[in-house]
C-alpha cells in the first residue's frame, strides 16, 4: 500500500512537471531571446525531472516486469556459482564411475560363475555318424521360379529325393513351389524368414525368423529342420532351435556353386569330400548347378550312394 501510494504520487509530480516543461517552451517559442529565461531555474526543474523519473522507470520498473513474466524464472547465477554446480556434476559422475570400479573388482575377485544360459548340449549336424552309403543333397535360398523345374526333372530322371531349405518370405510368394517340390516326393525345410546372419540377431528376432517360415512351410513338411544363413549361428541361435524342437542342419560338402561358372570343380569337390551320411550343399538360382547336377548323380550312383532327405537321414 505504501509503495503504491509513492508511485501515484510519483505520476502526480512527474505530470505537474511536464505541464511546467510544456508551458516554459510555450514562454520560450513566444519569445525571440530564449536566452532572457532564467537557465537556473531551468536547471533545477531539469534536475528535478530526472529525480523523479530516474526513480519511477528504473526503480519500479524491475517490480512490474516481474508481474508480467509468463512463468517463475530461476534467479541468474553469477558465473563462479555455475562453475561450482558444474564440479558437482563432475564429481557425482567420478563417484559413479569409482563405484562401478569398485563392482568390477569384486567381480574379479569372485571365484567364475557359470554362465546364466547353459551351452547347448546338442550341436548342429553336418553329417550322420553311418556306415551306410546314403547322403543328402540340399538345395539352399529358394523356392527360385528360375531353376526349380529343371532341378525338379533332373532329380526326377536319376529318381533322387532332395531337401530343399527355403526362405520363408519368399516360399509365402510361391506356395505353388512348395507344392511342386512335395509332389515330387521331396522335402522343404526351413532356411529362416530374411536369410539373415544370425549371428546379428537376438533370441526373439531369431525366433521369429524361424517361426514365421515354419507357420508357410509348416503345410508341406512334416519335419522340424533349420538351417542358419551363411552357416552362421550362436549359442542364442541354438537355444531358440532346440527350444522350439528343430534339428540344426549343416554340411558336410559345400559345392560352393554359388561362386564358379564351372561345373567340374563342382562334380570335384563332391567326389573329394562325400562320405556316407553326408549333406551336401547346393543352391538354387544357379545355372551352373543345374549344368553339374547330372554328372554328380551319375558319380554317386556309380559309387553306390542311395540318395535320402534329411528327415530319412536323421532316422538312420
Ligand atoms: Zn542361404
Amino acid at each position: 500500500m505504501e509503495r503504491g501510494g509513492t508511485k501515484s504520487f510519483k505520476v502526480f509530480v512527474l505530470a505537474n512537471i511536464l505541464l511546467i516543461g510544456v508551458l516554459l517552451s510555450a514562454v520560450e517559442s513566444s519569445e525571440m531571446d530564449s536566452s532572457s529565461v532564467n537557465t537556473q531555474e531551468e536547471g533545477k526543474i531539469m534536475e528535478l525531472i530526472r529525480f523523479v523519473t530516474d526513480d519511477f522507470f528504473f526503480a519500479d520498473a524491475s517490480v512490474t516486469d516481474k508481474n508480467l513474466l509468463p512463468y517463475p524464472q530461476k534467479p541468474k547465477k553469477d558465473a563462479k556459482q555455475e562453475e561450482e554446480e558444474k564440479n558437482d556434476v563432475v564429481d557425482k559422475e567420478d563417484g559413479q564411475e569409482e563405484e562401478k570400479e569398485q563392482e568390477d573388482k569384486n567381480e574379479e575377485q569372485k571365484p567364475p560363475e557359470k554362465p546364466k544360459e547353459p551351452r547347448p548340449t546338442k550341436r548342429p549336424v553336418s553329417r550322420i555318424n553311418t556306415s551306410q552309403k546314403k547322403v543328402a543333397l540340399t538345395f539352399d535360398d529358394g523356392p527360385n521360379a528360375q531353376t526349380l523345374t529343371q532341378m525338379l526333372d533332373i532329380l526326377a530322371e536319376y529318381d533322387v529325393s532332395a531337401t530343399f531349405f527355403v526362405i520363408g518370405s519368399t516360399a509365402k510368394a510361391n506356395e505353388h513351389l512348395l507344392q511342386q517340390i512335395v509332389d515330387d516326393g521331396h522335402q522343404v525345410a526351413n532356411h529362416s524368414y530374411t536369410h539373415s546372419r544370425f549371428s546379428q540377431l537376438n533370441y526373439e528376432q531369431s525366433r521369429q525368423e524361424i517361426i514365421k517360415t515354419q507357420n508357410i512351410i509348416g503345410n508341406y513338411s512334416t519335419g522340424r529342420y533349420f538351417r542358419p544363413p551363411y552357416g552362421a549361428y550362436t549359442d542364442t541361435t541354438l537355444e531358440v532351435a532346440y527350444s522350439e524342437g528343430f534339428e540344426v542342419v549343416m554340411w558336410s560338402v559345400d559345392t560352393r556353386d554359388w561362386e564358379t561358372n564351372d561345373p567340374d570343380r563342382i562334380l570335384n569337390t563332391v567326389k573329394s569330400n562325400t562320405q556316407p551320411g553326408g549333406i551336401i550343399l547346393f543352391h538354387e538360382g544357379h545355372q551352373v548347378t543345374l549344368k553339374a547336377l547330372p554328372d554328380v548323380l551319375q558319380w554317386l550312383i556309380s559309387e553306390g550312394y542311395q540318395f535320402v532327405t534329411i528327415e530319412q537321414l536323421f532316422d538312420l
